[in-house]
């Protein structure tokens, strides 16, 4: 059984990478697959884990949480059935929201090793997790693991290790949320600098794993995921940090795929998260049709090389209730909401905004649009009702 790498880093959005910032992460996506519009399940750590983890709508997630007994992941339960063993190597505390026992199951059913080590700071604990990491690919064979790395420095207040020298400046020495950064443009630009810092710190962090992969003859041999399990916002679209609304910059994250044999592709393609575990379940053989919600990615290739169009969620809500829902299709992205007091018994579905995939509305304030987007909605409304399958329409 190949390895399996699904490494989480908190908070990347797409635009991060790029090879001034992020220059290890920019090379490994460039002989990675790529999409344009790699889009995350939720917007926020919980919803989007449970999305990318479990293959299941963070609609569901409050349901999900209060069950008496949880046996984790379907997609882990089913790699585990095949014979791979689960190591989880995590900076974040995935206790909060129940997190861990939704995705491992209860008292980590579903893992073989956890290491979260007990240093105080998220950036030294990030440093510490990749370094336990690349021991452990040193010191045993390859094969037969599903590594699943999580990593924070990236997280609101952006961090970085000791002895790293940060490049962006004028940089904010800390992310305080008492200034005004709506209006206050030159703090804003201090903080998004000080967000660069902590992306560059996780990118070299990144390299040493690609390093290791690459020395322990597994960079080719594994299936590899790297992704942000959400964007990051600075006030592009009137709210900052992440779960705060559902712009291009909380939704569009930072991704690559390695499938063993694929060459490196960039798309010009919607990709969802709630597809990566069917795509890992589909390299080593596992059909998750009818088990999983999402597609892998290798039953999208057409015999042209290509990818068939894809629509993706992303959830946003309060506390562990989803309510709110972007639908990425096309060049477009519809805005949804449902009851915020009762979702799942929601009786209508309101239409808030029609934008581009830049989150640019396509609607004037006057109710008129911009040519026909009510209209293509209408004319595409079959299409959009299917890609709602959650609902009891
Ligand atoms: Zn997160």
């Amino acid at each position: 059984l190949p390895d399996v790498f699904v490494v989480v880093v908190e908070s990347l959005r797409q635009d991060i990478v790029t090879p001034e910032i992020m220059p290890r992460f920019s090379a490994f996506s460039n002989d990675s697959l790529t999409f344009t519009h790699a889009q995350t399940t939720g917007n926020v750590t919980h919803y989007s884990w449970y999305g990318l983890m479990c293959g299941g709508y963070p609609l569901f997630f409050d349901g999900i949480k209060n069950l008496p007994s949880e046996h984790g992941s379907v997609a882990f339960t089913a790699l585990r059935n095949v014979g791979y063993k689960i190591r989880l190597f995590a900076t974040p505390d995935l206790g909060y929201q129940n997190l861990e026992s939704i995705v491992f199951g209860a008292d980590g059913a579903l893992l073989d090793t956890k290491f979260h080590p007990a240093e105080p700071l998220p950036a030294e604990r990030d440093r510490l997790v990749v370094r336990e990491l690349t021991r452990t690919l040193r010191n045993e064979p390859a094969g037969g693991n599903v590594f699943v790395l999580a990593l924070d420095s990236t997280h609101y207040d952006y961090a970085w290790g000791t002895g790293f020298r940060p490049t962006f400046s004028p940089f904010a020495n800390d992310a305080s949320i008492a200034r005004n950064y709506e209006v206050d443009v030159k703090a804003r630009l201090a903080l998004f600098n000080r967000y660069k810092n902590s992306a560059s710190w996780m990118d070299g962090l990144l390299g040493e794993l690609f390093d290791a992969l690459e020395s322990s003859g597994r960079m080719n041999t594994s299936v590899i995921v790297v992704t942000g399990d959400h964007g990051e916002a600075f006030w592009e679209h009137g709210s900052g940090t992440h779960g705060s609304d559902l712009g291009a910059e909380q939704l569009d994250v930072g991704f690559a795929l390695r499938i063993p044999g694929k060459p490196g592709a960039r798309f010009d393609s919607v990709f969802s998260l709630m597809d990566v575990m069917p795509t890992i379940l589909a390299h080593v053989g596992v059909d998750t049709n009818g088990m999983l919600a999402g597609v892998s990615v290798q039953s999208r290739f057409t015999a042209a090389g290509a990818l068939t169009p894809r629509s993706a969620l992303t959830f946003q809500g309060w506390n562990s209730q989803a309510f709110r829902f972007a639908l990425t299709y096309d060049d477009k992205r519809l805005i949804l909401e449902l009851d915020r007091a009762n979702p799942l018994d929601a009786r209508r579905m309101v239409l808030k905004d029609i934008t581009n995939l830049s989150s640019e509305s396509l609607v004037q304030r006057d109710h008129s649009d911009v040519p026909g987007a009510y209209h293509s909605v209408i004319r595409d409304l079959p299409v959009v009702l299917d890609n709602l399958p959650f609902l009891e329409l």
